[in-house]
Parts: C-alpha cells; sequence; structure tokens
C-alpha cells in the first residue's frame, strides 16, 4: 500500500527536545479511548463533545496539534496533558 509520497513512518524529523511527538501519542490513545466510550453512550455519537475529540485527532493527522487556533502560539504541555483536546492556549482561553 502506498501511502502519500511514498514516505512511510517518514524518517525521523528534528523535532522539539522533549518529544511532542511521544505525548501526541499518548493523548493520541487518551482521546481514542474517550471517542470510544462516547459513541458507546446512547446519544453520545452527536455529542459536542465527541466533535471536539474527533477535531483533535484530526489535528493531530495535520499536524497542528498542539498550535493555538487563534493566535498560533503553542499550546503548553501542561494545558495540552490536561486538555489534550483544547483548540487554544490558556492566553486566548482566558480572553
Ligand atoms: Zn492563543
Amino acid at each position: 500500500m502506498q501511502v502519500g509520497n511514498g514516505h512511510q513512518f517518514a524518517a525521523p524529523r528534528p523535532m522539539q527536545p522533549g518529544g511532542t511527538e511521544s505525548m501526541m501519542h499518548s493523548a493520541r490513545r487518551l482521546l481514542d479511548a474517550r471517542c470510544d466510550e462516547l459513541r458507546a453512550r446512547p446519544g453520545g455519537d452527536s455529542t459536542e463533545e465527541l466533535q471536539e475529540l474527533l477535531h483533535a485527532l484530526s489535528r493531530m493527522n495535520d499536524g497542528t496539534w498542539g498550535q493555538c487556533e487563534k493566535c498560533n502560539g503553542a499550546i503548553g504541555r501542561d494545558r495540552l496533558r490536561a486538555l489534550p483536546e483544547t483548540r487554544c492556549c490558556l492566553d486566548c482561553a482566558t480572553r
């Protein structure tokens, strides 16, 4: 199976030290699990929460996860860890 431009599990890119990749990996598992949980509930499929979770997962696929949708700044790691589905940084969220 061909994936995109042929790069499958592409060579390691220079990443920020500290491993945003591995953090994203565990956040993704968390989001996946919460999606499953919601979907198992009656009506869970149409909740806003599920939309947020799916949005976060698609941002991971786009490579924009961890980036604020309002100011394009980086969302703090502590915030991402606590709230992996968040769309904006603490500054924008409290503004
Ligand atoms: Zn922001």
